[in-house]
This record gives C-alpha cells, structure tokens and sequence, in this order.
C-alpha cells in the first residue's frame, strides 16, 4: 500500500496525529493508499510556510514576466507527467483515462499556458479625477496567501481552474482536496519537483473538511478561500470565512435542466443528453440530470433516449472498451443507491435501472432514467451526483422556463431546438452560470464559469478568474502637494 506524506515548504511531512487515512480503488472497492489525517498543528505549518513564501521569500516581489515563466513551466512539468497524474486518478477516484490524461497535455495546461501569458499583460488604470492635482491610479494586487479546497470528482481538473489563476496573480497558496481522492494532488507535487518552484509556493494539506478543512479557512494566515465542493461544505465555509471577513468564491452544486423543445433534432438532443450525464456517471457539477421535454415528443424522446444510454460498456478504467466507469467512493455509491430506492418508493417510473449493471466488485452504477416525477419531487429539486436522470414534459415555453428556473441551483442549462432565435430568447431568461444551447459540456480557459443563486458565486477561468485571486488598491499621488492647516488659529 502506497503511504503519502503531506506537502508544505518544499518538503514531505508526516501528519502530526501520526493517523492516515485509506483511500480506495472504487474500481476493485479496496484501499490502495494512505493519505495523512492532517490536523491544525499541519495546517498552521503549510500556511506558514505560504506566508514566508509570500511576504518574506520571493514570490511575494517576483515580476509578472518571472510569474510568467513559472506558470509555462509547471504547464510542461504537467504535460510531460500526464500520463502518470492521469493513472493515478484513473486508480484513486474511477475517472476513465480518456477523461483525465488527454486533458492534462490540451485545455488543462492549456490553463498555466493562458496565465502565463496573461500575468505580464493584466494592466492597472489611471483614474479620472475630479480631484484638481491629483494622480489616481488603481492596482491590482494579490490577497498573499490563498485556500483552494477542491472536490473529489475531478481533483486535478478543479484544482487547476483554481491554481493557475491563484499564482499568475501572485498568490501562494495552500490545497485542500478531498478526503476521498487525495492521490493525483499529492503525486502532482512530486512531479513539480521538475518545476523549481520557490519553497512554499504551493503546500498541500489532506484529511477531513471538518478538521483540515475547516482550520485552513479560518487560519488568520490565510486571505481568501476559493471552494469546489456541495452546498452544506460551501455554506459552512463561507460561515467560517465571515467571522474573519475573508473573501470567498464558491464552485457548488447544481440541477442542470436540459430543455428539448417541439422542433428539437431528437438524434442531436440525444446523444448530447446523454454524453451530458452519463460518460462521467453523472459526476460533474454541470451534469444536466433534469430533462424537460416538449410533450408532443416526450414519448419518442424517452424510447430514443432508453436506447442510447443502454448500449453503454460499463466497466473496470483499466479497460480500454470501458465507456462508463466506477462512482469515484463507496459512500457515494450508497447514497446514490438509497436516492434510487427512495424515488422507486415514492412510485417513480423506471425507464432504465442502472442499479446491479457492470462488474461485481467496485461500485458500479449504469445509466439510470426516470419519469412519472413531478418537478416539485426531491428527484427534480435535488442534485443526485450520479448517472440518474429525470424527464419531465412540460406543455409551453413558459412553462419549461418556470420549471428550468424552479430549483436553488443556477449553474448551467442545456437548449435543443433548430429555431435559434427562440433559443437565444429563452437562454435569455435562464438563471444560470451557463448555458448551451444544442450542446453540452463545453468548457475552455477564455470562458469564465459558475453559479447563479445557490450553485455559487465568483467565477473560474477568463479574465475574471484571475480577478477573483486579486484585490485593487487606489493609489492617491498629490501632484501639487498643498495641505491648508486643517485648524487655523484665530
Ligand atoms: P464536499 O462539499 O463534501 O467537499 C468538497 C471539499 O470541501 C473537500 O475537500 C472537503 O473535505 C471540504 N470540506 C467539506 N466541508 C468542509 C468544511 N465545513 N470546512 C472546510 N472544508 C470542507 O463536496 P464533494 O462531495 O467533494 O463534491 C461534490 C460536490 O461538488 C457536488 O455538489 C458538485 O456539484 C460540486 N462540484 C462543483 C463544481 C463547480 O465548479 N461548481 C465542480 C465540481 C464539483
């Protein structure tokens, strides 16, 4: 069994409890490694680590052109490592290898790659004044020492949208991923070894939310937390973060709807909604579960639908016909079981039964499609996190409106239909982050991601995801200095 150690200063620590934590191989439902139970004592030494780093070492004076060239190289240290990171999540969490490794030598380095190149060309302003003799200029700074904690669906992915923003801003920063998939983030430090990164620059912390976690957002050392994780995570932390006034931006959750109007290509809707959900077992944030679906097609829809996603191969990753892998941890796995079973309860109409399909160890799920629930049911209302989809037909625009906006989330939504200006009239009235319109899943570095409503708030990628890593500061230069005695005598 592979034991790691935790990552703070440019060194590998033994957590100070002397406990770790198993991590499984959801594919064979067995422990495969040991990641350390970090505590306060870990906690307190990696941001004081990422402290030095910033406010006494060298990261905190670098220029941006030298900030530049540090985030090229750890893009290439990741690239020329894909294939390893991606074996290694491939073994911790159950991600296929065609869904990680690739990735990590295109739009994932691509990220450290876009800024990079953005660190020496993110421009301050000068500031029109009213103020007579006066120079105003606003720059843009970095907070010093950051928290991203990250989920366990896509560890190294959603650490990435976090991380290369956070260091072309000048942060250094401290990681927390998840309890269940801890592996591909420690291994990625081993690889940046390549990467001759300032001690401290980036430290990494494992364990428990409630114990790592929740000390790394409220550590005074630390000035901004970027989060991935559910709501009851991302409400807690943002608790946590108030009590010191630390700003926070949060990936959440969401119930994506995807609305198939009347005049729809069926096959394009199709095979879109299903490679919307079901590829990654319904373990992506954006998963579109929720199918609203005009009733003229509703039934067709439904055949069509039953069809593809019953000709998936689910299977071990490690198996290259595989097209449906393992849910990423055994408690995931139960719980998306009891959520099956409580809608079969409630009188849910089966479609498809995923529950019992692939192999007999490990914590297999296939394609799994309701129908007979109604919009106001927990199925429609709440995120599953697995391949579970809803179909709901609704009778008028406004109504798939009503129900596509009817949830707490706002994350993203899917439209199909070949009259594109009704499309684009309806993703106008769409509250989400996101929104396809005959497409799905689509996600570059330019284009900034996230939440409405309660799927979060602050962005990754673009422009704006290096704004999120930054604060301004207005700077006042009196080009005539004059200041009259505030308290002239009589
Ligand atoms: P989670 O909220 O349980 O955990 C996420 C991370 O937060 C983990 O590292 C966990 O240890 C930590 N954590 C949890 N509670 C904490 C607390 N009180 N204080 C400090 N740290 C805490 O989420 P998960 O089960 O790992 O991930 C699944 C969720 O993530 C889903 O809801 C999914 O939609 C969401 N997600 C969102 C996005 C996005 O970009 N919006 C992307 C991926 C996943």
């Amino acid at each position: 069994m592979k034991q790691y150690s935790y990552f703070a200063g440019g060194n590998w620590h033994e957590p100070a409890s002397g406990q770790w934590l198993d991590s499984e191989n959801p594919a064979l439902g067995e422990a495969w490694a040991r990641i350390p139970d970090c505590g306060t004592e870990d906690v307190d030494r990696a941001v004081g680590e990422a402290h030095a780093c910033f406010y006494r070492g060298p990261w905190g004076k670098a220029q941006a052109a030298e900030r530049g060239r540090l985030l090229r190289r750890i893009g290439d240290v990741i690239s020329a490592n894909a294939e390893r990171l991606g074996e290694i999540e491939t073994r911790d969490n159950g991600k296929l290898p065609q869904h990680i490794t690739p990735s990590l030598t295109s739009w994932l380095t691509d990220s450290f790659y876009y800024y990079a190149g953005m660190c020496d060309k993110f421009e301050g302003s000068l500031l029109p004044s009213e103020a007579p003799d006066m120079l105003n200029y606003l720059a843009w700074k970095p907070f010093g020492v950051c928290a991203l904690i990250t989920a366990w669906n896509s560890p190294l992915g959603v650490l990435i949208w976090k991380l290369a923003p956070a260091l072309a801003a000048g942060n250094a920063v401290v990681v927390k991923p998840s309890e269940y998939a801890s592996a591909s983030t420690l291994e990625l430090m081993d690889v940046l070894g390549d990467a001759d990164l300032p001690d401290g620059l980036i430290n990494v912390v494992t364990g428990y939310g409630r114990t790592a976690g929740q000390a790394l957002v409220s550590h005074p050392g630390v000035s901004m937390v970027s989060f991935t994780g559910g709501i009851p995570g991302g409400r807690s932390i943002a608790e946590l973060a108030a009590r010191q006034v630390k700003p926070v931006v949060m990936e959440l959750g969401g119930k994506s709807p995807q609305i198939v109007l009347e005049d729809a290509d069926l096959d394009l809707a199709v095979n879109g909604i299903v490679s919307g959900i079901f590829p990654v077992s319904g373990q992506s944030c954006i998963s579109g579960s929720r199918l609203l679906v005009a009733r003229p097609l509703f039934e067709t829809f439904c055949e069509r639908l039953v069809e593809v996603a019953s000709r998936a191969r689910i299977g071990d990753p490690g198996d290259p016909a595989t097209q449906i892998g393992p849910i990423a941890h055994r408690a995931h796995y139960e719980k998306i079981l009891d959520d099956i079973g409580q809608v079969v309860e409630a009188g849910g109409e089966l479609l498809l039964d995923g529950r019992g399909k692939g192999p007999d160890r490990g914590y297999y799920i296939g394609p799994t499609i309701f129908s007979g629930v109604s919009h106001d049911e927990r199925l429609a209302q709440e995120e599953v996190f697995g391949p579970v989809a809803v179909v709901i037909p609704f009778d008028s625009e406004d109504e798939a409106v009503a129900m596509a906006n009817g949830t707490v989330y706002g994350l993203a939504a899917g439209i199909w239909s070949r009259d594109v200006n009704k499309a684009i009239r309806m993703a106008e009235s769409i509250q989400a982050g996101t929104v396809y319109i005959n497409n799905y899943f689509n996600a570059t570095t330019q284009s900034p991601v996230g939440g409405w409503k309660q799927s979060g708030y602050g962005r990754e990628n673009g422009i704006e995801g290096m704004r999120c890593f930054m604060q301004t500061k207005s700077v006042w230069l009196a080009t005539r200095p004059s200041q009259p005695d505030p308290f002239p005598a009589r």
